[in-house]
């Protein structure tokens, strides 16, 4: 088949490669006018990093990655840990397969390089999809400049503000969650003496929590601030915001903290919008994956994994054979409820680390001390229906 992919993101790419490895014609078509990714980080979990193990992809991923030591819970202004629990080789134990730190420009130039040494020509830039037409024999992308492309099929991975959903089933309504990230990226050695742990480590506080962990080797630091804020703002990752603001939102944290905010070079504040489950990803030849079928909030740092698996069943629901149509809906049907549970999850993590009351501090962080001291093994079995799952092994 000739396969169109709106979108040359992590979802986009890694269905690309998934497309390409199974003997179709690809052509990716991506808005951005080059490839350049913003400063900001990413947690690929095992279940990511078996799909691109299947695909080939992970030595190259892996290559600039960061392997966190440790899984930790501080608070925000003491530092004091609440749990440490081993991450790097349970995680291989446990979930058969790595738990990555890694830049998203990292993932997106190690996706391309994979996509291109199988197609050079597979990646068009400068290539905005406004919209789409189709009949019973195939698909076109209309762009931006007017020009239409055809082929047998159109993957929709063009993220969070999706063209094609909004032609497919109308704008969208999103509602702001009442939370703001600021997001940043610092070399590791302008933090002197206060460098963030080698952990994926969660720090938690009063309506606010804050994320810190190491990418390219350890040698950049990357932070995610979540506050409560009830000013919303632009849903972007291009917004920028006040260091001001940002130092004001964690004034009196731990110096760790701080002084990555210090050192940021832009700070990032990306408005936190939720959306409800949509009723359907598919309309003929025409299929939705990654953040525009199903955005999440990044309480469980799994949007870019789910886009990856979405990929690799897609793909695999593909080479079945028979109607196009009728592979678009065993995908959605197999992908959603493992989506949606994830969806509902990250909405439900979103109160867990804003404890402001001493009593619920207590309720909450007190069975998680006690669990991560005498049965780490308990805390890793709530992420087994998650990282465990290996969407490559036959169904
Ligand atoms: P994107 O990566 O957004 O890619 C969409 C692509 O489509 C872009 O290249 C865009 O330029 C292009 N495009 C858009 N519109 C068009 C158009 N009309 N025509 C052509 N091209 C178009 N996920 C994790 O797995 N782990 C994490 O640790 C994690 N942390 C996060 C932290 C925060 C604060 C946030 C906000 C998100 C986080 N995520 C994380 C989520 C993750 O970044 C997204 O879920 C992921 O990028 C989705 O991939 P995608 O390919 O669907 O979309």
């Amino acid at each position: 088949m000739q396969i169109l992919i709106a979108g040359g993101g992590i979802g986009g790419l890694t269905a690309a490669l998934a497309f390409l490895k199974a003997g179709h014609s690809v052509t990716v078509l991506e808005q951005a006018p080059e490839i350049a990714e913003v400063g900001a980080g990413l947690q690929i979990s095992p279940n990511g990093m078996k799909v691109l193990d299947a695909l080939g992809a992970s030595a190259r991923v892996a290559r600039d990655a960061f392997r966190p030591r440790a899984q930790e819970l501080r608070l925000g202004r003491s530092g004091a840990r609440i749990f440490s629990i081993p991450l790097r080789e349970a995680s291989q134990a446990r979930w058969r397969g790595e738990y990555l730190h890694i830049h998203r420009a990292d993932l997106i130039e190690a996706l391309t390089g994979c996509v291109v040494d199988r197609a050079p020509d597979a990646i068009r830039l400068g290539a905005r999809v406004t919209g789409f037409e189709q009949s019973e024999a195939g698909v076109t992308a209309v762009l931006s400049s007017g020009e239409k492309v055809s082929g047998d099929l159109l993957v929709a991975a063009d993220g969070i503000h999706s063209a094609i959903r909004t032609q497919m089933l109308g704008p969208d309504k999103p509602r702001y969650t009442g939370n703001v990230a600021w997001r940043a990226v610092v070399p590791v050695n302008k933090l002197g003496d206060y460098p963030p742990p080698e952990t994926a480590c969660v720090w938690a506080g009063k309506r606010r929590h804050a994320v810190t962990y190491r990418l390219r080797r350890g040698s950049l630091a990357n932070f995610v601030g979540v506050v409560e804020c009830n000013d919303p703002g632009d849903e972007s990752w291009t917004a920028i915001g006040a260091r001001e603001q940002a130092l004001k939102d964690f004034k009196g944290w731990n110096p760790v903290v701080q002084r990555i905010i210090d050192e940021a070079p832009l700070l990032m504040r990306w408005s936190l919008y939720d959306r409800p489950e949509l009723p359907r990803w598919q309309e003929g030849r025409v299929v939705l994956l990654g953040d525009a079928c199903h955005p999440m909030l990044p309480f469980m740092a799994q949007g870019a994994v789910m886009a990856i698996e979405d990929a690799y069943v897609l793909s695999r629901e593909l080479a079945r054979g028979g109607q196009p149509e009728a592979a678009l809906q065993a995908y959605e049907a197999k992908r959603k409820p493992r989506t949606t549970r994830v969806q509902n999850v990250a909405r439900e993590n979103a109160q867990l680390f804003h404890r402001s009351n001493p009593l619920y501090q207590l309720g909450t962080y007190g069975p998680m001390w006690m669990a991560g001291k005498y049965l780490p093994s308990v805390v890793h079995g709530r992420h087994d229906w998650l990282y465990g799952l290996d969407v490559t092994e036959p169904d």
